[in-house]
């Protein structure tokens, strides 16, 4: 890796997210929640199943149940039928079978189901047409899970398929770890509430509905904490505060060194905090630290920096807090540039861009002005373009990394 602390005090995006994720622990607490409420929470210990899956040799096919070695016989009795849920549990003898449906129970005496087009059905007997190999169309006890078998590893997140596996073995509830509680706020005497009349200078808050939509993609239930002016005893007051009541805090703005970026002074009095410059484009400042419990994440104003810097700063570190057992870094792929993609040298850049499969190539191109206060060139972007640190200029037609947006985070 290339050192960029040739620029005195910018740290590379690793080394912040290295000295951030060693500063953080792994949660202790769980609780116990039905399948159903379950989805996208992390799992707190290994799950093992008590049974195996399927517990019994059932039919993959609508059909009959046969012995392969009557394949000499004309014709077959039909003697029962195995209904899915209503089992045939007699024998099959020379020159018989079992009418069988698709998850019924295989009589113990049949080695193979033909399927219902290879046969030719008279009153009470049948003429297969096409004899099945021995096992075919049989789904063999333990073929999908075994007992004692560990189905879900601790630190994983609960998808829909895993928890269809859950119900599957019969297991109801599963324990997860407990939920964090995310408290955030937005600094700045400028910001107003969408629905009053904006006056000169004053602009709608979007960046607390912006990181209220990231926390709950992230399967967390936020907080909104409101506006905190630019004001020294308002910003203590309400950190104090909060630092009481959840487990992790967040602000937008304040942190770049402006007049009224006080807020890091505020912060290093109240509290153990890190102002960090990220050599990442936007997003570059960033305050990381804690107020008494709560861990605390300073993001930047401008609304772009705030998406750039939840993705690739503070989601790895929520994610650690809420028990992953890896900070699993976000899907990359590669794609030709579709265009100039204009960079100097310096920082790694997050450019807004926008993939899509051309004539068999992926193949990505910047949404327009990347200006990091320009909300819409994200709104066009379904990928972010990631540029090294140290490149320039892309010319149309080299490979670039891309990060998918919108995916499972
Ligand atoms: P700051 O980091 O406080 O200097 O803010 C940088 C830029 O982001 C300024 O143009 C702010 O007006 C803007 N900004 C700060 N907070 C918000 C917010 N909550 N919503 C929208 N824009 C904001
Ligand atoms: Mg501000």
């Amino acid at each position: 890796m290339t050192d960029s602390c040739a620029t005195p005090g910018l740290l590379t995006l690793e080394q912040a997210l290295e000295q951030m994720l060693s500063a953080l622990a792994q949660p202790k607490h769980y609780e116990r929640l039905p399948l159903k409420r379950a989805l996208g929470r992390v799992i707190y210990q290994d799950v093992t199943s008590k049974i195996n899956v399927p517990s019994f040799r059932n039919s993959s096919m609508d059909g009959y149940a046969l012995r392969s070695l009557d394949h000499q016989e004309g014709s077959l009795n039909v003697i029962a039928t195995s209904w899915a849920g209503d089992p045939y549990r007699g024998k099959i003898n020379q020159g018989e079978c079992v009418r069988i449906f698709t998850g019924g129970y295989v009589p113990d005496d049949s080695d193979c189901v033909v399927m219902q087009e290879n046969v030719t059905r008279h009153d009470q007997s049948i003429q297969v047409n096409q004899w099945p190999k021995a096992t075919e169309n049989i789904r063999n006890i333990a073929d999908d899970t075994n007992k004692g078998q560990t189905l879900l590893t601790k630190g994983r997140d609960l998808s829909a398929a895993d928890i269809g596996l859950l119900a599957s073995c019969g297991i109801a509830d599963v324990a997860v770890f407990k939920q964090l509680s995310v408290g955030f706020f937005s600094t700045g005497d400028e910001l107003i509430a969408i629905g009053s009349q904006a006056k000169l200078g004053q602009i709608y808050d979007s960046n607390r509905y912006t990181l209220h939509a990231l926390l709950e993609q992230a399967g967390i239930s936020p907080i909104d904490m409101g506006v905190i002016p630019d004001n020294a005893d308002a910003v203590e007051a309400a950190l104090i505060s909060a630092s009481k009541k959840c487990d992790v805090i967040i602000t937008t703005g304040g942190v770049s060194v402006g007049e009224a970026d006080f807020i890091t002074d505020v912060l290093g009095k109240i509290g153990n905090i890190n102002l960090w410059k990220i050599a990442i484009k936007p997003g570059k400042p960033f305050v990381f630290g804690s107020i008494n419990n709560a861990s605390f994440f300073g993001l930047p104003g401008n609304p772009v920096s705030v998406m750039v810097s939840f993705h690739n700063i503070v989601l790895p570190a929520l994610k650690k807090l809420m028990g992953y057992s890896t900070s699993q870094p976000a899907i990359t792929l590669q794609a030709i540039a579709g265009d100039t993609i204009i960079k100097q040298p310096g920082r790694m850049e997050f450019q807004r861009g926008f993939a899509e499969n051309i004539n068999g190539e992926m193949t990505v191109k910047p949404t327009g002005n990347q200006g990091s206060h320009i909300l819409s060139s994200m709104v066009k972007a379904n990928c972010f373009i990631v540029l090294e640190q140290n490149s320039s200029t892309i010319e149309k037609g080299q490979q670039v990394t891309i990060q998918l947006l919108n995916t499972h985070l």
